[in-house]
């Protein structure tokens, strides 16, 4: 390979390395791994919630039942008194008949919260369930992704290694001076070679004298365009065309 050659390969590899990092760049950026995490965090907190409501809940009930025994124990003595016969002053056995009403009254109340409760709780337990699937679906998916994630950057980095050595190889074969100069175009231009087709750079399209293209492409020199600056390189495809 002379020196032009070299450059045009140089080339290749530096595209095909800009093109890992922007793949890396866009894979880091997309976001879907921290998306994820902030979903499951959310699921968790859902969880949670639930799960002391439940215990919030529980204790309303085990409280209200206490209400409840305690409600039954005072009926149950005033009956026994109501309908034991020793009473016989009717405004005591009035007074008693109406406690024993309101207690049945309080029993009821009490019954209706049990039951209210025992449904809201049964409820929760619903939504538990139904999160606590959605749950294991994300964490399955999460761990798919964040696998299949390392799998493709792994095989990038990789890539991008070998574009750098290649990079580093052809560097080390170029002449100082011409190493430098691409270096130079290069930080001014995305491309720094420009391919002759017909009698035009390809990188400005600007036709080039008869003079400067045989330089190229038959001494190959390294030869830049006169209006852009880029160093024009010439690929001989008729090489390739088995016809021809
Ligand atoms: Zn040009």
């Amino acid at each position: 390979m002379d020196q032009l050659e070299l450059l045009w390969e140089l080339q290749k590899h530096d595209e095909k390395l800009k093109k890992i990092k922007a793949k890396l760049e866009e894979l880091a950026k997309k976001g879907h791994i921290e998306n994820m995490t902030i979903k499951i965090q959310n699921l968790e907190l859902q969880l949670e919630r639930r799960k002391k409501s439940i215990d919030e809940s529980d204790k309303k009930l085990n409280k209200n039942s206490e209400i409840l025994r305690d409600l039954n124990f005072q009926l149950d003595e005033i009956e026994k008194e109501l309908y034991s016969g020793t009473i016989t002053d009717l405004k005591q056995l009035d007074y008693m008949d109406k406690e024993s009403k309101n207690i049945r009254k309080d029993i009821n109340d009490v019954e209706i919260e049990i039951i209210s409760l025992m449904e809201e709780i049964e409820n929760f337990k619903i939504d538990i369930g139904k999160i606590e699937v959605e749950y294991e679906n994300i964490k399955e998916e999460f761990k798919r992704y964040a696998e299949e994630y390392k799998k493709v950057t792994d095989e990038l980095r990789q890539n991008a290694k070998e574009e750098i050595d290649y990079i580093y190889e052809i560097s080390s074969k170029l002449e100082k001076g011409i190493y430098e100069k691409y270096k130079n175009i290069k930080n001014n231009k995305e491309k720094v070679m420009a391919e002759i087709i017909g009698d035009e750079c390809s990188g400005c399209h600007m036709i080039l004298p008869t003079y400067l293209i045989n330089k190229v492409k038959e001494s190959h020199e390294i030869v830049q365009c006169e209006n852009c600056g880029r160093i024009l390189y010439f690929v001989d495809n008729s090489q390739k065309l088995p016809l021809q």
